[in-house]
């Protein structure tokens, strides 16, 4: 049996807790002064969406909510805010229908106050954009025909700005970019390798406008054989070749480097229009794609053009790019390599000398790097002159004619 006493006890202990808790919300009530804890998911500012913006307005707070105000454009907009009015803690689902708005810019605001004495009031503003436009594009060309060692400049133009695009090609993927900032036509470089079988072979873009809706659309490149001439005979002596390695890096070091600095090519461009030769020229002394036999690599096809011009004489930037590579190398002597952003590099080798230029400097086009010089496996003064689109070297001549 419970004694009266026992039962007495009980009854004022809930008293005393009652009336604390009721003290503690008073004093809550009295001096809380912090704006309510909401957090709106789902509507991130300046992005564009299409069709329903799904959000989710979570709601931890100390107090009830006691106003809630959601205005779409400066206009009352329904959110169902009574599930949310009287509660301190809430995850509350909603969602904006845009297609019942105009493409373009818009405001959404929310203000919400809480119950207690200070009225603590928290407001948000998100502007995003409303983008139902359907993504639209075409190829330029119907097919592309393509020489070995070449490159294939592969074009389309929008109906609207992308947010990414890139088109894979036997299973790589190269970046797109606008060929202008201000156009709607967008390019992309993919490089044919000069081994690579002459067969049709698919090309596949992948378009995503600014909401995040993709696109597809379908091409062939058409691979052409390209009969590379052969070279007679090249050797380079001895002593050369051992004075170069008392002073030089080895070459590995600079193929680890090229690879390492392609992993970090930025996928914009950073150069504009046609390639420029990077010197004077008074004859090729060796085409793209000549076959060549060393004692040091044996048969090999020297994918570069060898530029022969005055001892010494000045060369120059081809386009404009960031200095990524100046050192000294056992095979490509003084060498300079310029990034051009899309994964598209140039290279300069047998340099005489540097130019007044460092590691990370962003040069323009025709900006001195160094003078022709013989330096690396070399026997004359020459210009080996080299463009790789994601270190497949490719034909660098044709990027100084205009694209077709
Ligand atoms: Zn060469």
């Amino acid at each position: 049996m419970i004694s009266y006493s026992y039962v007495r006890i009980i009854i004022r202990s809930a008293l005393a807790l009652c009336f604390l808790f009721g003290l503690k919300k008073t004093y809550i009530y009295f001096t809380h002064n912090q704006e309510p804890q909401i957090q709106l998911q789902g509507l991130d500012e300046n992005h564009a969406y299409a069709d329903s913006i799904n959000c989710t307005l979570a709601l931890k707070n100390k107090t009830s909510i006691k106003f809630l105000d959601a205005k779409l454009n400066g206009k009352p907009c329904d959110i169902e805010s009574k599930k949310i009015i009287g509660k301190s803690e809430v995850e509350h689902l909603f969602s904006i229908d845009t297609t019942l708005l105009e493409d373009g810019k818009h405001t959404f605001a929310l203000k919400a106050v809480d119950s207690t004495y200070n009225k603590n009031s928290r407001s948000i503003k998100i502007p995003f954009t409303v983008d139902n436009k359907i993504l639209q594009a075409s190829f330029l060309q119907d097919k592309y025909n393509i020489n070995q060692g070449r490159t294939a400049r592969v074009t389309f133009n929008t109906n609207k700005e992308l947010s990414s695009a890139n088109i894979a090609y036997l299973s790589k993927q190269y970046n797109c970019c606008k060929v202008t900032p201000y156009g709607s036509m967008y390019e992309c470089f993919i490089p044919i390798e000069c081994d690579q079988d002459s067969e049709e072979h698919q090309i596949i873009a992948t378009l995503t406008d600014s909401t995040g809706k993709s696109i597809t659309l379908h091409n062939n490149i058409s691979v052409n054989t390209v009969e590379f001439p052969k070279q007679k005979g090249f050797k380079v002596a001895q002593e050369k070749i051992q004075d170069e390695k008392d002073v030089s890096l080895s070459n590995s070091i600079l193929k680890t480097a090229l690879h390492r600095w392609l992993e970090k090519s930025p996928t914009e461009k950073l150069w504009k229009g046609i390639f420029d030769l990077p010197c004077q020229v008074t004859r090729y002394s060796t085409p793209f794609g000549e076959i060549r036999v060393t004692p040091e690599r044996g048969r090999y096809l020297h994918k570069a053009v060898d530029i022969v011009h005055t001892p010494r004489s000045v060369i120059w930037a081809s386009a404009r790019g960031k200095v990524i590579i100046k050192d000294r190398y056992l095979m490509s002597g003084n060498t300079v390599v310029l990034e051009h952003g899309m994964g598209v590099h140039s290279l300069y080798y047998h340099l005489h000398d540097f130019a007044d230029i460092e590691v990370g400097d962003v040069i323009g086009k025709g900006v001195k790097i160094g003078r022709m010089g013989k330096t690396g496996y070399a026997t004359g003064y020459h210009l080996h002159w080299e463009v790789r689109i994601n270190n497949v070297a490719v034909d660098p001549l044709e990027w100084t004619e205009k694209w077709t």
